[in-house]
């Protein structure tokens, strides 16, 4: 049964904890099919990438995400990735929304560092169950037990190291695992792991003194008696609610624990499941095709404004040319050339399942948020927006493109690389972002694709928040008084712009039959 066989997650880290890396280990330990960026890439395609992506090269960073597909044992792995820059936006948010599990890689001699910890928060409010990867054992890092009760304290979560390493660094002897007793063992200079593996009896095992130098082994029964006795035994029930993370040790340059990692994968993470929608949730097995779209992406080719819309497959089983209809808006779309990204060596697959990832080419009909699916009777909820934390003013150099220019903020907040306020007084829009590279993007964008000039101005206000009450006079009330930073969002929902956090609090005390949110479920 296809949908007990897939397991659709992304990696979640900060910059330079070996992400790029390990994801390259997954893809050739999984005989990677199919890399995403390589889709459809005929030569006018490929050149066609335009500024946006210049933006990527020169600073090295991808600024989309993509989505890869490969398979091991029988199981289909969809490893969406996240956009890996400092800056993120709310695309690898909404990233977050369309996997079923996520793996946090952790730098060992870094620990928690502070992107981690907010895309921690973003999978944490979906429940989204966590495998962890310590990674560079390699290499000197912080003791085991400082690594994992950091993970415990900072993320409040029950954590159970599945393997040890065994010395770190310079003294690095291989990898223990726990549950089976194995020992991985690096071969050669480069110190490598290319398959050995010892099957002890456990830690008592003779055949381990032979082996690993007295220091490590007399340490490594220590801590792990010590470890047996202080953190809780693995539970498959408290991971998939997302209150315990299983981890596991490893070296993704050495590729050491990347079997593991996908074993883990394959035998705990969750296939597809139902998902929050009105007027119910929708499973994997209803009667219809739906999905909903996490992601647009423009550019692919500048010259047709072609968009593709990747929408997350939740129930049914997609056959190319179908029609699906956007809830709420529009005509039903047949989708004729759907782009697959589990196609082996890129031909085109005629079938997608709960899962699945498709990537729908349009000319931006579709939307961030929307739902897609055969009877138009359905919404999936929880696709949130964010509070921008950095808001701009734009300024038009030539007055005449202001029609260009709302276009323009229209479509890029429809992709969700903007949001956009309308101020009520003044003629200013603002536009919101979450990382300084949304900004970058923005404007090339604006040049390259409207051919509108314009720039940013620091704005009087430095975050926004979505208001709403249950009495509407108390909103009409509080929008009267505070017209000066009042605005709508592009969907005409009312938002208070302040000045700090600190103001946020301090008008929400004030006004305490206003609600005051910091994203907004579309
Ligand atoms: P990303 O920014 O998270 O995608 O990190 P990269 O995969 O690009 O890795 C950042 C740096 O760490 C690179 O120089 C990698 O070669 C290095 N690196 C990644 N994994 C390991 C590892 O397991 N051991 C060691 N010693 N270096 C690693």
């Amino acid at each position: 049964m296809p949908v007990s066989d897939r397991r659709t997650f992304a990696i979640i880290s900060h910059p330079d904890a070996g992400k790029t890396t390990l994801t390259e280990k997954l893809l050739l330990f999984g005989g990677a099919i199919h890399l995403a960026g390589e889709v459809k890439a005929r030569g006018a395609a490929r050149r066609a990438r335009s500024d946006w992506m210049k933006i990527e090269q020169q600073r090295g960073i991808s600024v989309t995400s993509s989505v890869m597909t490969f398979e091991r044992g029988g199981i289909t792995f969809n490893l969406l990735d996240t956009p890996g820059h400092e800056d993120f936006s709310e695309d690898t948010y909404r990233t977050l929304t369309a996997v079923d599990s996520a793996v946090m890689v952790i730098d060992v001699a870094k620990g928690i560092e502070s992107q981690t910890r907010k895309l921690f928060e973003v999978c944490r409010l979906r429940n989204v169950p966590i495998i962890t990867f310590v990674n560079k054992v390699d290499r000197e890092g912080r003791h085991v037990f400082e690594t994992l009760d950091e993970i415990a304290d900072l993320l409040a979560l029950d954590v159970c190291p599945m393997t040890w390493p065994v010395g770190m660094g310079g003294t690095f002897e291989g990898i223990f695992d726990l549950a089976t007793n194995r020992l991985l063992l690096p071969e050669g200079d480069s110190r490598e792991f290319h398959g050995k593996v010892v099957q002890t009896s456990g830690l008592d095992d003779p055949q381990l003194d032979a082996i690993l130098s007295a220091e490590n082994l007399a340490r490594l029964r220590e801590d792990v008696e010590l470890a047996r006795a202080g953190y809780p035994a693995f539970d498959a029930e408290a991971y998939r609610h997302g209150d315990l993370t299983p981890v596991y040790f490893g070296s993704a340059l050495k590729e050491f624990g990347v079997d593991s990692l996908i074993d883990a994968i394959a035998t705990h993470a969750p296939p597809p499941h139902a998902l929050p929608a009105e007027p119910a949730p929708v499973s994997p097995d209803a009667g219809q095709v739906t999905g909903f779209v996490f992601k647009v992406q423009a550019n692919m080719d500048p010259n047709h404004r072609d968009r593709i819309a990747f929408m997350r497959l939740v129930s049914g089983t997609f056959k190319r040319g179908m029609k699906l209809t956007p809830t709420g808006h529009g005509k039903a779309i047949a989708i004729h050339s759907p782009i697959l990204f589990f196609a082996r060596e890129r031909e085109l697959a005629d079938e997608a399942f709960p899962g699945d990832i498709i990537g729908i080419p349009n000319h931006g009909v579709l939307r961030v948020g929307d739902t897609l699916s055969e009877k138009a009777d359905v919404r999936f909820t929880g696709l949130p927006n964010f509070a921008p934390e950095i808001l701009r003013r734009v300024v038009l150099k030539d007055p005449t493109k202001t029609k260009q220019l709302r276009k323009a903020l229209d479509d890029m907040a429809e992709e969700g690389v903007t949001q956009v306020f309308y101020p009520e007084i003044g003629s200013n829009w603002v536009i919101g972002v979450v990382g300084q590279l949304q900004l970058d993007v923005l404007i090339s964008r604006l040049e390259a694709e409207y051919k509108v000039a314009a720039g940013l101005e620091v704005a009087p206000f430095e975050t926004a928040r979505w208001i709403s009450a249950e009495d509407p006079k108390d909103l009409a009330d509080f929008v009267a008084l505070n017209r000066g930073a009042m605005a709508k969002d592009r969907d005409d929902n009312p938002v208070f712009m302040a000045k700090s956090n600190w103001e946020v609090g301090y008008v929400a005390d004030r006004y305490s039959r206003v609600k005051f949110a910091a994203t907004r479920e579309r």
